[in-house]
């Protein structure tokens, strides 16, 4: 199996600044200076645990490169291009535009290196040089919409990597993207809503953030599945959901590619999630799409990375993932121990959450 990598240092030197979680600090209020949320620890340390482990002997690495701004504009109006760029080239910076998403100078540069990783990739797997593969990139995309970036977005990764290849391969090419970060992948949506070519489906902690999207009876022209699920979804699930809705809407579909916004917020420890997912957890559903992309498309199946904000676990996830699509097993999860959580039992409130969504499939 060749399985791509995209990796670059400049991802952790992308600076949300001294935020206090999610919040700016602001001492009348109580609020002490700490870090920001989205902290580049989270995600360098998935890849040093890549390399320790010693799985980086095993991935065919796929460099990252800047998106130009023509490939930008694939999906993003050039005044928010334009906007991102002005406030990068300032002495502090600017911020996506929601004020929770802050850049220090020079962001525009590394948001635009983040794009570029994922177009290389999906090229990578589309083409057959690799098999699939995963980009670990930073700033994440999926909550960014076309006119302005926001939760920590400035660009929508994924989506500028489907808009040039669907300018390079043709408008139908037919493209699943599957969203299992925490937070609800509105951006993607909003994108490509009214594109039959393109398949959107979320899971997501039911209106976790944004507050008021990612509702079932959201689905464009037919193509977009939402699966809001309640807080406190375990493998039971997760996993009811990936074989009523996720694969039987995939094989009915037929894409030419399975891409994943992949966020590991969704996991157990997650400071942000309220959800069980363990490494395990990751690599079952990475397992259930490697299957169904065998099945449909030759097996091409690549992730963007998005959210997963523990940064002593979700390098095991990223790790879980990575040695599955690879195939190569380096290391077991340390922290298993969250995979007897009692939680993890299908619970009736959660089938009836995916039940709602299974109705789609059969209008697909
Ligand atoms: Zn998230």
């Amino acid at each position: 199996m060749r399985t791509g990598y995209v990796y670059h240092e400049i991802f952790g030197w992308h600076d949300t600044g001294t935020f206090v979680g999610d919040m700016p600090s602001d001492p009348g209020a109580g609020l002490q200076p700490y870090m920001n949320y989205e902290h580049p620890e989270s995600k360098k340390r998935i890849h040093e645990l890549i390399v320790v482990s010693g799985l980086i002997d095993h991935l065919v690495r796929v460099p990252a490169r800047k998106a130009s701004e023509t490939e930008l504009e694939t999906v993003h109006t050039k005044e928010h291009i334009d906007r991102i760029k002005k406030e990068s080239a300032t002495r502090l910076g600017g911020d996506g535009g929601d004020l929770t998403t802050p850049f220090a100078r020079g962001g525009y540069e590394i948001a635009a290196m983040a794009a570029g990783g994922a177009i290389e990739l999906f090229e990578s797997v589309l083409s057959g040089e690799v098999n699939n593969g995963y980009a670990l990139i930073r700033p994440p995309g999926h909550h960014a919409i076309r006119e302005r970036g926001m939760g920590y977005c400035i660009f929508s990764n994924m989506a500028v990597a489907i808009g040039v290849a669907k300018k390079t391969h043709g408008e139908n090419l037919r493209v699943v993207v599957v969203d299992w970060d925490v937070h609800h992948g509105n951006g993607t949506e909003s994108i490509f809503l009214n594109d039959p070519n393109i398949l959107t489906i979320s899971l997501h902690q039911n209106r976790l953030y944004p507050h008021d999207t990612g509702d079932v009876d959201v689905v464009g022209v037919g193509t977009n599945i939402n699966i809001p699920l309640p807080p406190g979804t375990g493998h039971g699930g997760y996993y009811y959901a990936f074989d009523e809705v996720v694969i039987p809407a995939i094989r009915k579909f037929k894409p030419d590619i399975i891409c994943v916004a992949s966020g590991f917020d969704s996991s157990v420890y997650d400071p942000l999630g309220r959800m069980l997912v363990t490494a395990e957890g990751y690599r079952v559903m990475t397992r259930k799409l490697m299957d169904v992309a065998n099945e449909v498309c030759g097996g091409k199946l690549m992730m963007t990375h998005e959210g997963g904000y523990n940064a002593t676990y979700a390098p095991f996830c990223g790790l879980f993932v990575l040695q599955e699509l690879s195939g190569v097993t380096k290391l077991p999860d340390p922290f298993a121990h969250g995979n007897d959580y009692p939680g993890h039992e299908l619970k009736s409130h959660e089938a009836s959450s995916v039940d709602e969504a299974k109705k789609l499939v059969a209008k697909l």
